[in-house]
C-alpha cells in the first residue's frame, strides 16, 4: 500500500503546538518572542560584562531555588553539553573505579567513556534489559556511582537515591529528567543536565549541581592528574562562581534557559512541574491502555517516565508511517529513539509541553491510525 503521508488531519484536532521531541525539545513561542524583543541588550555583547553575567546569575540562582539546593551545593556550568560533562567527569570525578547502571543508550555512553580511560580501572557495569529498570548497589572498591534519572532512549525513569558509603560520589545524568521529575538533590553529588530537554532551551551547555564532596574530588584529582583545560572542572567551578563560563557561551541558550527557569518558578516550582509532567504523561499511558493496538513499552508502571513516554504499536500498524503522517501535519519528532529499532512512538511530555496538546495528539493518533493502520 502506498504511504498515505498526504493524509490531512482536521485542523480542529491538531495541537496548538506540534513539537513533541525529546531533545531538542519545544521552546515556548513566548520565550522566543522575549528573545526577539529583548535580545539586543544581550546578543552580540561581551560575556564578561554585566548583562550576560547577570543572565548566568539568574540561571544559577533560579536553579538554586527550583531544586531547593542544600547548603554547599553549587550550580556549575560549561560549554559542550552533557557529552562534555561526561569527559570532564571521567577526568575530574572518577578516582579509580566507577559503577554504571546502563538502562539504554545514554547510560551506556558514559560507561563507555569511563571504560576507555587508560588511567581508570574497568568499571562495574549493571545492565538492564531495554525498557526496564535496575538500580545501582553498594559495591566494594567503587568510588563513583553513575546512573540516569530519565533514560531518554527508552522512557525509563529511576528513583534518585544515594548509594555507596564513605566518600563515594553519586553522579546522576538528569539531562532530560531535571526540571520535570521529582528529586532531592541532597541524594546526589553531581546532578547534571543540558538545557534542551526539560528546560526548553537550546543545546550546547552543560549544567551540574555539585556537592561539596564532588567539588573536593574535582579539586583533588585536577591537582594530581593531567586534565585538558577545557575539561577541567576546577576552571568551570571558578568561572561559575563569577557568573561566567570558561569560554564564550551561546548567549541565546542562556537567555532561553533563564526565561524557562523563571517561568517554572512563577508557575509553582518543581512540584508544579512534576504535577504537569505527570498529567501529560498519564494522558498517553491511559490512551495506550484503552487501545488494543498500543501498549506502554515500559512494563513496570513505576518506571514509566513522566517526561518521555514510549508506546509500542501493534505490528499491524506501521509506526514509521504514523509518524510521517503526523510530521506532514506539523506534529513532529514522535519517532522512537533510532537505535532502539522498535515499532514505537516516543513523545516528550516536558514541562513546556501543554497537557491539552498531549490530549490533542491522542485524538490525532486515533484519526491517523484508523486511516493508515
Ligand atoms: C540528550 C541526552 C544526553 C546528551 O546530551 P547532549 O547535551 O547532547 O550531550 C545525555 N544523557 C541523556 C539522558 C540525554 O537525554
Amino acid at each position: 500500500m502506498p504511504a498515505r503521508d498526504d493524509l490531512v488531519i482536521p485542523a480542529d484536532l491538531l495541537p496548538r503546538d506540534g513539537r513533541f521531541g525529546s531533545g531538542p525539545s519545544k521552546v515556548p513561542t513566548g520565550t522566543l518572542e522575549a528573545l526577539a524583543a529583548g535580545g539586543t541588550t544581550l546578543m552580540g555583547t561581551s560575556h564578561r560584562q554585566a548583562p550576560v553575567r547577570g543572565l548566568v546569575r539568574r540561571v544559577r540562582e533560579g536553579l538554586t531555588s527550583l531544586f531547593s539546593l542544600p547548603e554547599g551545593h553549587e550550580v556549575v556550568l560549561g560549554n559542550g553539553g552533557t557529552h562534555a560533562f561526561w569527559d570532564a567527569a571521567v577526568l575530574g570525578l572518577v578516582r579509580e573505579r566507577a559503577q554504571h547502571v546502563v538502562l539504554g543508550e545514554f547510560g551506556g555512553k558514559f560507561a563507555d567513556a569511563v571504560a576507555a580511560a587508560p588511567f581508570l580501572a574497568a568499571p562495574s557495569v549493571v545492565r538492564a534489559e531495554p525498557g526496564s529498570l535496575v538500580l545501582p548497589h553498594d559495591e566494594d572498591g567503587v568510588d563513583t556511582y553513575a546512573y540516569v534519572h530519565n533514560e531518554t532512549s527508552t522512557g525509563v525513569m529511576s528513583p534518585v537515591r544515594r548509594v555507596g558509603g564513605g566518600d563515594a560520589l553519586v553522579l546522576v545524568d538528569a539531562t532530560s529528567g531535571a526540571g520535570g521529575l521529582p528529586v532531592d538533590v541532597a541524594e546526589t553529588d553531581a546532578y547534571y543536565f543540558s538545557p534542551q530537554k526539560s528546560f526548553a532551551s537550546d543545546g550546547g551547555l552543560w549544567l551540574a549541581v555539585l556537592s561539596p564532596a564532588a567539588i573536593a574530588r574535582a579539586t583533588d584529582l585536577g591537582g594530581s592528574r593531567w586534565v585538558p583545560p577545557f575539561l577541567d572542572l576546577r576552571a568551570a567551578i571558578s568561572s561559575s562562581r563569577l557568573d561566567q563560563t570558561l569560554n564564550t557561551p551561546a548567549v541565546a541558550t542562556l537567555f532561553l534557559l533563564a526565561e524557562q527557569v523563571d517561568r517554572m518558578l512563577a508557575a509553582g516550582g518543581l512540584d508544579a512541574m512534576v504535577a504537569r509532567t505527570t498529567a501529560s504523561s498519564r494522558v498517553l499511558y491511559d490512551w495506550a491502555a484503552a487501545r488494543d493496538f498500543a501498549t506502554p513499552y515500559v512494563a513496570d508502571p513505576d518506571a514509566r517516565s513522566l517526561v518521555v513516554a514510549t508506546l509500542d504499536l501493534d505490528e499491524r500498524i506501521d509506526a514509521t508511517r504514523v509518524c510521517a503522517v503526523l510530521r506532514s501535519n506539523g506534529i513532529v519528532d514522535t519517532e522512537p529513539y533510532r537505535k532502539l529499532g522498535r515499532n514505537q512512538l516516543r513523545v516528550a511530555t516536558f514541562p513546556a509541553v501543554d497537557p491539552a496538546d498531549v490530549e490533542a495528539l491522542t485524538a490525532c493518533l486515533d484519526f491517523v491510525v484508523e486511516r493508515v493502520g
